[in-house]
C-alpha cells in the first residue's frame, strides 16, 4: 500500500510498504478513506519529537471502511464506516473505566523510553513516535486498529467523511478544552491560537455558554474565521494582548484561557529542546509565550486550560501568579471515547458544521506538497484533508 512517512526534520514522503494485518483478536484493519494533518504532526515534521524513525507511518486523523477484523471485535462489521479516535485506549483498565480515556495503562506497549525521558509513559497514539507507543499512524492506505471494540464509532451514511472527520482529534480536543473551562453563562473566555483546535474550542466556548470569546493570533485569515464564529479577536503582532484583555473585562480578565498554540511558541529549536531536556534547564525564549499570557490574562479564581501539547520541562512559568490568583489547570491529552458520540449528535442537529475549517484538500500521494504548505503558509492554509 501507499502511505506518508516520516524521513526526517521537514521530509516526508509516500512510499510503498507492507499493508497492515490483524495481529490481536482485538484488531481492526481499515481502509483509509480521509485523512487530514494536525498540528501536532507539525511537532514531528519539525523535528520536536526524538523518536520518530525513518520510515514511520504518519497520521492520527483518518476514517474508513472496515475491511478485516479480529475474532473478539463483535460491534463492528466488515464495510462498517467508522471514525478512528486519534489516541488508543485498551477500554478495560483502571484509567479507561474511569473514562480517562487518554491515560490508559496497557496501549502503550514499549514505555521505558518514555518514562526514562519524562518519568512517566504516556498511552498510545497513531502515528507519534515511539514514545506514544510506535504505532503506524492513518495517513495511509490501510491502517490496523488496534482495540478496535472500544475506539472507533460507526457514522451514518448520510454525513459525508469531511463532516464526520474531525471527530478523530480536532473537534473533540476543542471541545474538551472549553468544557474544561466549566463555562458559567455569561462568561468570558479567551483563546490563544487560532488555529484547528483553536478555532473548535471557539465554537464549543459558544455552545457551552460563553456570552464572549476572544481570540488570539496573528493570521488574518484565522482570527476572520473565529469572528465568523462570533469571537472577538486580538492580533497579537501588533497589540498588547495582557492591555487589550484588561480593556474588554473592565481590568478584571477573562474568565477562562484555553492555550491551543502549545511549544512551537515558544520559539525553541528542537535541538535546543534536547540540550535542555538533557540539562534539565529549560529556559523560555524572548518570543510571545502563550501560556505565560494566558495565565497573566486569567482572572482571579479563573481557569486555564490547555490542550496545546508540551513535552518535558518549561521554565519560567509564573506559578507565584498562578498561586497568587488561585487558578484552576486543566490540561492533557483528549479522552476522546467520551466525546464521539455526543458531537457526532450534535453534527447530526446541526449544531455544528466541522467542514468550515478545511482550506485544502490533496491526494494522498501529495502529502509532502500539503506538509511544506500547513507548515509555511498558515495565512493561506487552515486545515488539510488527505484522500487517499
Ligand atoms: P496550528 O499550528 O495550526 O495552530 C497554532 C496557532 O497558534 C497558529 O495559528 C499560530 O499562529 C498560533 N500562535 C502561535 N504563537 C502564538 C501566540 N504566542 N499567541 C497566540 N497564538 C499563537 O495547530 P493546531 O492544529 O490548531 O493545534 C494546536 C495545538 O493543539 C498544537 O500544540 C497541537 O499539538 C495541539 N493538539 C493537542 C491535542 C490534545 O489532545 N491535547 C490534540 C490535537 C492537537
Ligand atoms: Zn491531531
Amino acid at each position: 500500500m501507499k502511505a506518508v512517512t516520516w524521513c526526517g526534520k521537514q521530509n516526508v514522503k509516500v512510499e510503498r510498504v507492507d499493508d497492515p494485518k490483524i495481529i490481536n483478536s482485538r484488531d481492526a484493519i481499515v481502509r483509509v478513506t480521509s485523512t487530514a494533518i494536525c498540528g501536532s504532526d507539525l511537532h514531528l515534521y519539525n523535528g520536536y519529537i526524538p523518536t520518530m524513525g525513518k520510515g514511520d507511518i504518519l497520521g492520527h486523523e483518518f476514517m474508513g471502511e472496515i475491511v478485516e477484523l479480529g475474532h473478539d471485535v463483535h460491534n463492528l462489521a466488515v464495510g462498517d464506516r467508522v471514525v478512528v479516535p486519534f489516541t488508543i485506549s485498551c477500554g478495560k483498565c483502571w484509567f479507561c473505566e474511569q473514562t480517562l480515556w487518554s491515560l490508559c495503562d496497557n496501549s502503550n506497549p514499549s514505555p521505558e523510553k518514555a518514562e526514562a525521558m519524562y518519568g512517566f509513559a504516556p498511552s498510545a497514539l497513531f502515528g507519534y513516535s515511539h514514545l506514544f507507543g510506535g504505532y503506524a499512524g492513518g495517513q495511509a492506505e490501510y491502517v490496523r486498529v488496534p482495540f478496535a471494540d472500544t475506539g472507533p464509532i460507526k457514522v451514518p451514511d448520510d454525513l459525508s467523511d469531511e463532516q464526520v472527520l474531525f471527530l478523530s482529534d480536532i473537534f473533540p480536543t476543542g471541545y474538551q478544552a472549553a468544557e474544561q473551562c466549566n463555562i458559567h453563562k455569561g462568561d468570558v473566555v479567551a483563546i490563544w491560537g487560532a488555529g484547528p483546535v483553536g478555532q473548535f474550542a471557539i465554537r464549543s466556548a459558544f455552545m457551552l455558554g460563553a456570552a464572549r470569546v476572544i481570540a488570539i493570533d496573528h493570521y488574518v485569515s484565522r482570527l476572520s474565521m473565529a469572528e465568523q464564529a462570533g469571537a472577538e479577536t486580538i492580533d497579537f503582532s501588533d497589540e498588547y494582548v495582557f492591555d487589550r484583555i484588561m480593556d474588554m473585562t473592565a481590568g478584571r480578565g477573562a474568565d477562562a484561557v484555553i492555550d491551543a498554540v502549545g511549544l512551537e511558541s515558544h520559539g525553541i529549536t528542537p535541538d535546543a529542546l534536547y540540550d535542555r531536556l538533557k540539562a534539565a534547564a529549560y529556559a523560555a525564549t524572548d518570543r510571545p509565550h502563550a501560556l505565560r499570557q494566558a495565565i497573566h490574562c486569567c482572572r482571579k479564581g479563573g481557569t486555564v486550560s490547555i490542550p496545546g501539547v508540551y513535552g518535558g520541562l518549561l521554565d519560567k512559568f509564573p506559578l507565584g501568579a498562578a498561586f497568587g490568583k488561585g487558578l484552576t489547570f486543566r490540561m492533557g491529552q483528549t479522552h476522546m471515547h467520551r466525546y464521539l458520540q455526543p458531537l457526532l449528535d450534535r453534527i447530526r442537529n446541526g449544531d455544528i458544521d466541522p467542514t468550515f475549517v478545511i482550506t485544502h484538500r490533496f491526494k494522498l500521494g501529495e502529502a509532502p506538497k500539503a506538509y511544506d504548505l500547513f507548515n509555511e503558509n498558515k495565512t493561506e492554509c487552515i486545515k488539510v484533508i488527505l484522500k487517499p
